[in-house]
């Protein structure tokens, strides 16, 4: 259960986050739990979360490990700080940021080397699945930036599936085509790792998750966990979020 943040929340906003949301996740042992704020927040996380089962996570890294490439923060230096995931290609960096597959990979294979887990997004554009292009898009973006990767490093990754139009809108997709997606995007894993690795691969549902819908999502086999934005900003709903089977 991941949360990304966005950019939102101060150091001490973080620090004022965990104070609230460490007990109330602290009987929650059936899964992960990430949290991923901006850059500026790593410390402020890092530190709230130590003695806790609760990973960090940053939204995005640069591929080379040092250099002259100023505003970018690589991977070596996001581990150091004390963070163990790193989002990768979240739509919004695809779009407002004009990331392709290839930086995407870029990025996840220079997570992978850093010892960082890449949370790597992929999802279709509302006028994809109006077009009925969904299946074409997801099959290019993950045979562009993921299934490039070799068979020591697949392992290693998370997929989120966040279809762009659920994104931030309130408009989440239901279940069957959450579903649906990640059983294609699972196939797409399988032709090329085999169908034990796909089986294995953990795919996030990402696209106005809340507290009211997490439960249904959760319910399909496809669906291993979810990764949340908005709703994640808040303590109580990220909490609840986090403890549906509750
Ligand atoms: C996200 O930022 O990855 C996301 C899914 O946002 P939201 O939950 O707000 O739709």
């Amino acid at each position: 259960m991941a949360g990304n943040w966005k950019m939102y929340k101060t150091p001490a906003e973080t620090a004022a986050f965990f104070e609230a949301f460490r007990p109330l996740v602290a009987a929650a042992g059936h899964c992960e739990i990430v949290i991923c704020p901006p850059f500026i927040d790593l410390a402020a996380a890092v530190d709230s979360a130590r003695g806790t089962s609760i990973r960090v996570g940053a939204q995005n890294l640069y591929w080379a490990k040092e250099g002259a490439f100023t505003g970018e923060v690589s991977g070596p230096m996001i581990r150091a700080g004390g963070a163990t995931y790193v989002i990768v290609g979240h739509s919004e960096r695809r779009q407002y940021f004009s990331e392709t597959d290839e930086m995407v990979l870029r990025r996840t294979e220079a997570a992978l080397e850093a010892g960082l887990t890449p949370i790597v997004c992929v999802g279709e554009l509302l006028e994809h699945r109006e077009s009925g292009r969904t299946e074409a898009v997801l099959c290019e973006q993950c045979s562009k930036g993921i299934t490039l990767l070799n068979e020591r490093q697949f392992p290693k990754i998370v997929i989120a599936y966040e279809p762009v139009w659920a994104i931030g809108t309130g408009k989440t997709a239901t279940p069957q085509i959450a579903a649906e997606a990640h059983a294609v995007i699972r196939g797409e894993m399988s032709k090329r790792y085999g169908s034990g690795a796909a089986a294995d691969v953990r795919i996030l549902y990402g696209g106005s998750v809340k507290p009211d819908n997490v439960k249904s999502l959760m319910a399909q086999d496809q669906i291993d966990g979810v990764l949340v934005g908005g709703a994640s900003l808040d303590a109580k709903s990220f909490a609840t979020i986090v403890n549906y089977t509750s």
